[in-house]
């Protein structure tokens, strides 16, 4: 059975190029009905944080990426120091000089002999590596802790892991580590190195380049959906130039050998793209869970007392236009609030000539609507324009402006409907100089 494993240091919190590799690991698990493995590689006690683990954790399950087992390697020092006395005795590895002050254990190193190491990488062919510059290699600290490429072969052999599969600034780790399981007489698994992600404007991903955690991503108002989509992008693609893949087909569809061999280069105007398409297929009513906490949050609605119906409308309506969660109460704060917050430069723009007129009698219209539905909006406002002999856009951005204080918006009928009669009509009003 294939078991692959993801193996975080939580020495910080989980990024894109983390949480790729966790997400090819878990996909490649699904498809071969295999297992996912969580191993914290917790090790450096000075660097690793406990709220970095649960950061992880919160993120991998807000992901979808559920494990089957989870390891902590700070709980399995016994079983490193027992692999590598049994190398001591074998005569594979010695024990470092003490050094005279020194009041810890002696470090316990492997022996390099010169050889040929040869990897049949899944995802880069054949790689042969030059052994002769690899040094003898620490496997116990004198701390008694293990090193990284010891731990992760001891664990790897151990937890029967079938598939290594993470990212390539790993490839000069694994002749070491090749070595290694050859001196514990250990099964190898095989080996598959994910292709570099580039910053958008070239070089390594580095935060200063504006890679964040992933639950920065989360706060920002992105879907995990859309995410996972995006993540799934950067190293292989359905074909026919599909972008938009859901999990459960990415599974159906995935073959590790069709990952891409080039680094992936990390395009956020594809990410907004994404999150947009997925925010526009979104059930109406998820989003309003998601979004009600943001709306609360603004002051818009009271957590304990709001119309869900009203707030599930209002999403319908604008959720084809959202980029991310986090842009809607903003764009749609004027559903809420009693008066709507005017943007200056629209007032300016659109409110500057007086159109007291217009606005009466647009009022008037709507008031003795006998059906007020959108149809019916929008006739009386064309039919308006047309008595006045006005263009319809130099009526309908002033009504815009007076109803929503923004420029742009869903469209002018379907705002008013959902705003409701009285509220459009006082808004309008709002607008007549009185007297003139
Ligand atoms: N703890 C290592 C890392 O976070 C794991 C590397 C591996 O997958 O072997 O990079």
């Amino acid at each position: 059975m294939v078991r692959v494993r993801f193996a975080p240091s939580p020495t910080g919190f989980l990024h894109i190029g983390g949480s790729r590799t966790a997400l090819f690991n878990w996909i490649f698990a699904q498809s071969q009905k295999g297992k996912f493995i969580l191993r914290i590689e917790d090790t450096d006690a000075l660097r690793s944080k406990k709220e970095y683990v649960a950061e992880i954790l919160r993120s991998l399950e807000w992901l979808g990426f559920h494990w089957d087992e989870i390891y902590y390697q700070s709980q399995r020092y016994d079983i490193y120091r027992e692999y590598a006395r049994k190398l001591l005795e074998s005569g594979a590895a010695y024990l470092a000089d003490k050094l005279p002050q020194q009041a810890e254990g002696q470090a316990v190193i492997l022996r390099i002999q010169p050889q040929k190491v040869e990897v049949n990488d899944l995802i880069r062919g054949r790689i042969e590596f030059d052994t002769s510059v690899i040094k003898d290699q620490v496997l116990i600290k004198s701390d008694g802790t293990p090193t990284y490429n010891f731990a992760c072969v001891v664990d790897d052999a151990l937890m029967g892991i079938t598939h290594v599969i993470r990212g390539d600034d790993h490839i000069s780790n694994t002749p070491k580590q090749v070595i290694m399981y050859k001196a514990l007489g250990l099964a190898m698994p095989a080996f598959a190195h994910l292709p570099l992600i580039l910053a958008t404007e070239g070089g390594r991903l580095s935060k200063r380049k504006g890679a964040t955690a992933i639950s920065e991503f989360r706060s920002m108002g992105y879907l995990s959906k859309a995410l996972v989509n995006f993540l799934l992008l950067l190293g292989w693609s359905p074909g026919e130039n599909r972008e938009i893949i859901e999990p459960q087909e990415a599974i159906r569809l995935f073959d590790i050998r069709h990952i891409n061999k080039t680094a992936a280069v990390l395009d956020l105007d594809k990410l907004n793209w994404i999150n947009n398409q997925y925010l526009k297929a979104e059930d109406p009513d998820k989003l309003v869970d998601e979004l009600v906490p943001l709306l609360a949050q603004k002051g818009l609605i009271d957590k304990d007392g709001f119309d869900r119906g009203y707030v599930r409308s209002v999403v319908t309506l604008l959720q084809p236009r959202l980029t991310t969660l986090n842009d809607f109460p903003d764009r749609a704060d004027f559903f809420f609030l009693k008066d709507p917050v005017m943007d200056p430069k629209a007032q300016e723009k659109f409110l500057q000539n007086d159109l007291s007129r217009e606005f009466r009698a647009f009022a008037q219209r709507l008031e003795s609507l006998p059906r007020f539905d959108i149809p019916s909006i929008e006739e009386t406002f064309r039919q308006l324009v047309a008595e006045l002999k006005i263009e319809a856009k130099t009526l309908i951005h002033p009504v815009r402006v007076a109803l929503t204080g923004k420029t742009v918006g869903p469209g002018l009928f379907e705002v008013i409907y959902y705003l409701g009669k009285e509220r459009s009509i006082e808004r309008l009003m709002r607008q007549v100089k009185t007297g003139g």
